[in-house]
């Protein structure tokens, strides 16, 4: 049996949001547009709203996607006027792809994974596009490191639906004792483990973090890679 770590991709191991202002910045600047700091902040915020109406079913994709660029094109500088909003979100969604961006010692916390704790096996468990997650993974040479990729696109069923959890299984083959998922979302990371009744790691926890471990039944905090590899290794040690 291999000690299988199941780790949330976004804010986990990747900085979605750095590679999201960084494909702006990109996009924008190769189309004759401004790009600051406000304008990420505004589309960040709009681009949130519009994905909860989305999940509401008051708007398609294609709404989202068309709206969240006329609202970004209306506050850059330059000329917008020829442009159309969904092939600059299509140019966006490529560059995001190819652009991850790692979270600060990421790299250096999975090699010591794969080096320092006998029989790891490190996976994936990511709710989003596929495209994107393999992407970011490829860009940043995580994926030298990885032993599978579950993305919720994929699959079907997403985080935190204990369904998810027991295609990861039933793909990974060994027993439920030998899992972990490890993330940052009670929401979806937390609440799933929980769902699926897997062991969990709560990844840099933030708020009323007693009621949060109460609530999700979480086994583990971790505030730095450091002591997240600290807490897998004897949580691979004990569960021998
Ligand atoms: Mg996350």
């Amino acid at each position: 049996m291999h000690h299988n770590f199941l780790f949330d991709l976004d804010q986990t191991l990747l900085d979605f949001h750095a590679s999201e202002y960084k494909a702006l910045g990109i996009v924008l600047k190769a189309n004759g547009l401004s790009f600051s700091d406000e304008i990420y902040q505004a589309f960040k915020a709009y681009n949130k709203s519009l994905w909860l109406e989305l999940e509401k079913g008051a708007i398609t994709r294609t709404e989202l996607f068309t709206r969240r660029f006329l609202d970004v094109f209306s506050r850059c500088d330059g000329d917008s006027s020829q442009l159309d909003p969904l092939t600059v979100n299509d140019d966006f969604i490529r560059t995001m792809s190819v652009n991850g961006v790692l979270m600060d010692g990421a790299l250096e916390f999975v090699k010591k994974v794969k080096d320092g704790i006998p029989d790891a096996r490190i996976y994936i468990a990511s709710n989003g596009a596929t495209i994107n997650a393999k992407g970011r993974i490829a860009s940043t040479g995580l994926d030298r490191y990885i032993d599978g990729l579950f993305v919720s696109e994929d699959m079907g069923v997403a985080k935190p639906a204990a369904e998810f959890f027991d295609i990861c299984l039933r793909q990974i083959g060994e027993s439920k004792e030998s899992c972990i998922m490890i993330g940052d979302s009670l929401s979806s990371d937390m609440l799933g483990a929980k769902n699926a009744a897997l062991a969990s790691v709560w990844f840099m926890p933030t708020g009323d973090i007693e009621a949060a471990v109460n609530e999700y039944n979480i086994d583990y905090c971790a505030s730095s890679f450091d002591e997240l590899y600290e807490i897998l290794k004897r949580w691979s040690a004990d569960s021998k």
